[in-house]
């Protein structure tokens, strides 16, 4: 290793370089371009086409400055066959105009279109030649840049470090000839500087054994981080809770069996908790599947150990429901729940904050408030987040901070999830994640039918809900309300809801939504669940955790507006009972196409894997993931669909080396990570 002094940057400490993410020389090489162009060859002016990228060399025959419509720099140019093509450029210097004197030699490279008077390219780059200047014989490497950094200077830096510093090998030789792929040291140098006749396109898929060496690296840097992070988990200590006595009850009390999937889910979650590892388990179902019960069978096991569990989720009225359903249970073994949210009165708070900190309380059930620092639990042995995906970063943060100052001991976690995960998402970025899975509903569950009608068609809904409301079924009619358009989506929300009310009369329309006071959302809740309310007009909260198995007519409009996710909760709201139930999707044509692809793959299948399969197609594994806000260092070249038998192979790979030869897995660490953060911590 050569020129790579501990702390030593390649721009001497430059700030863009910085910004780059570039700190050390070997983080040069790893700044692989974004792009190639092809500058190996000349275009002839006569075959240029409007609309491709193309390089032409000609010589200057006018240069003028037009001041309309825009002022700009136009350059003509003709080539050796006598085709003209012009040259525009809209910011340039008085001494551009010098440099492009009559009769000097041109090559432009840029994306041909067609003008007025013929073809011409818009700011392309240029260079001036020598007549018989000869053509580079190898594609021309981009890189991303910043500003104060440009190409050239990225080239030149690159191309040094490229020849200072030797990429010694971290992978086993055997794998790395069992995978086909070249060394290390040679790819870098094939993706800076492409050997002659390598294909553009392959190059731009990423497809070359150069980029599928780079790749595997990367994949396996993140496997081998995420491994070691659980290995430290598991050694910390964390309470044995065995005592199972607490959790019999709760199963004679409860007025269901388990499924067998729940059971298996119960009985790993269970064995966890009894050891004295801290637990950090994913407990995934889709919509519907019982995660709750199981949520609440672990913390009688804590409890019924002599310790507290904390049940925090992402929304006020999630929370609440959870709240409804486990006081109940709780009571039935014996146990004290207690409530904790931000809507609470400062003095609510000040008391379920002293009966967690006095052990008061063996079950405290809320929202984030749970993880404020004002929040402190005398023996925490247990804290189950539902629907984890959904908090923010920074809450994930929070909570690992508030489980890492539980005193003594670290408390077991369980996070729950009705997004399923696809198999190449589960094995990388919870690659130190135990998961159980809930694949199975429980039983008298009926599917749902799902119909895509035209806003068009709104009266023919209306009768189909007026219909299913006189036979004595409820029904759910969802309204969207994004972000940006938050105050207009109220209003049509909250007329929708009044039309609904003067139409449907004497049936009894509820509505809620996000900007309710909590009470009042709570009072239409209870109403509807009761029985009392037969159409909940409701913005997307009713998206998680609403239970109401007479509920058998899902409507929602504008459905082009949601995301396949959401598309999923809402229909696992119907189909609890055992009647018969539907999901209109209202839609507002035209579609955009990834719009009628949701919506297709919706009437197509309501398996929650599959869906959640094509969502990631679509949309990418940020977004699925609520990782995309994160800005923590996520794969920069690896794609987890396009490479996930390379995912397979850096998994095995990484647990043979954490075996066998931790120094290579440091070296490899220290290559890729360099003291950055891990990937995708919290
Ligand atoms: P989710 O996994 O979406 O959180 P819930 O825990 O809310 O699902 O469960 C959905 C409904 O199914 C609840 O009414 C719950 O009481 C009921 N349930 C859970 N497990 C069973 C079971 N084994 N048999 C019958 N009903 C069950
Ligand atoms: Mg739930």
């Amino acid at each position: 290793m050569t020129g790579s002094a501990p702390g030593a940057s390649p721009a001497g400490g430059s700030a863009p370089f910085a910004k780059l993410g570039i700190r050390r020389e070997q983080d040069l090489l790893l700044h692989l371009p974004i792009r190639y162009e092809d500058e190996t060859r000349i275009t002839p002016v006569a075959r240029l086409r409007p609309g491709e990228v193309a390089q032409v060399e000609g010589r200057v025959v006018r240069t003028e400055v037009v001041p309309r419509p825009r002022r700009m720099l136009v350059v003509e140019l003709r080539d050796d066959a006598g085709g003209r093509v012009d040259l525009r450029f809209f910011n340039f210097w008085g001494s551009q105009l010098k440099q492009f004197a009559s009769g000097r030699r041109v090559r432009a490279h840029g994306e041909v279109r067609g003008g007025l008077f013929g073809l011409e390219l818009v700011h392309p780059r240029w260079r001036l030649v020598d007549d018989d200047e000869p053509l580079p014989d190898r594609l021309t490497p981009v890189y991303s840049t910043v500003s104060g950094i440009g190409q050239a200077k990225i080239r030149a830096a690159v191309l040094a470090a490229l020849r200072r510093f030797d990429w010694p090998e971290t992978v086993p030789a055997a794998v790395v000839r069992r995978l086909g792929l070249p060394p290390m040291a040679e790819a870098l140098r094939a993706l800076h500087q492409p050997r002659p006749g390598v294909s553009l396109a392959a190059l731009h898929e990423r497809e070359t054994p150069e980029w599928r060496r780079v790749i595997f690296d990367e994949l396996l840097a993140q496997q081998l981080s995420l491994k070691r992070a659980r290995a430290a988990r598991a050694s910390l200590a964390a309470p044995a809770l065995g005592e199972r006595a607490a959790v019999d009850r709760l199963l004679a009390a409860l007025p269901f069996r388990l499924t067998r999937a729940q059971r298996r889910a119960w009985d790993e979650i269970s064995g966890d908790l009894a050891r004295a590892q801290p637990m950090n388990r994913l407990l995934q179902g889709d919509v519907g599947s019982g995660k709750t019960v199981v949520a609440a069978l672990a913390a009688a096991q804590a409890i019924g150990s002599g310790w507290q569990a904390a049940m925090m989720a992402p929304t006020e009225l999630l929370a609440e429901q959870h709240m409804r359903k486990l006081a109940p249970w709780m009571e039935a073994i014996g146990a004290r729940t207690a409530w904790l949210s931000g809507s609470l009165r400062e003095s609510e708070k000040k008391a379920a904050r002293a009966a967690a900190a006095g052990g008061d309380v063996d079950l405290l059930v809320g929202t984030h408030a749970l993880i404020e620092e004002t929040v402190g639990f005398a023996r925490l042995g247990l804290a189950i987040v539902d629907e984890q995906h959904r908090f923010g970063v920074a809450q994930r943060l929070a909570l690992r901070a508030k489980l890492e100052a539980a005193a003594g001991a670290l408390p077991h976690q369980l996070m729950m999830s009705a997004t399923p995960i696809p198999r190449t998402l589960a094995m990388s970025y919870y690659a130190d994640l135990d998961v159980s899975v809930i694949d199975e509903l429980p039983p008298g569950r009926t599917p749902v039918v799902t119909r895509l009608v035209s806003e068009a068609r709104r009266d023919e809904v209306i009768e189909r809900l007026r219909g299913a409301a006189l036979a004595g079924r409820q029904v759910y009619w969802v309204c969207p309300l994004i972000e940006e358009s938050e105050a207009l989506d109220l209003q049509t929300a909250i007329e929708t809801f009044e039309t609904l009310r003067a139409e449907l009369a004497p049936i009894r329309v509820g509505l809620v939504h996000g900007r309710q006071p909590a009470a009042e959302k709570q009072a239409t809740m209870d109403a509807f669940v009761r029985g009392e309310l037969q159409v909940l007009v409701a913005t997307t909260v009713i998206e998680v955790g609403v239970d109401v198995p007479n509920a058998s007519l899902m409507i929602i409009e504008h459905a082009e507006r949601f995301g396949l996710a959401q598309l999923h909760q809402l229909r696992g709201r119907v189909g609890r009972g055992s009647a018969d139930s539907y999901c209109v999707l209202m839609y507002r044509g035209p579609l955009s196409e990834t719009a009628r692809e949701r919506l297709k793959t919706m009437y197509e299948t309501s398996d929650g894997f599959e869906i959640a399969h094509r969502d990631l197609l679509q949309r990418g594994p940020g977004e699925l993931l609520g990782a995309r806000q994160s800005g923590q260092m996520l794969l920069r070249f690896a794609d987890l669909e396009r490479d996930s038998e390379l995912v397979a192979a850096a998994r095995e790979t990484a647990d043979a080396m954490l075996a066998s030869d931790p120094d290579a897995v440091d070296a490899h660490l220290e290559r890729w990570l360099g003291g950055r953060e891990e990937f995708l911590k919290a």
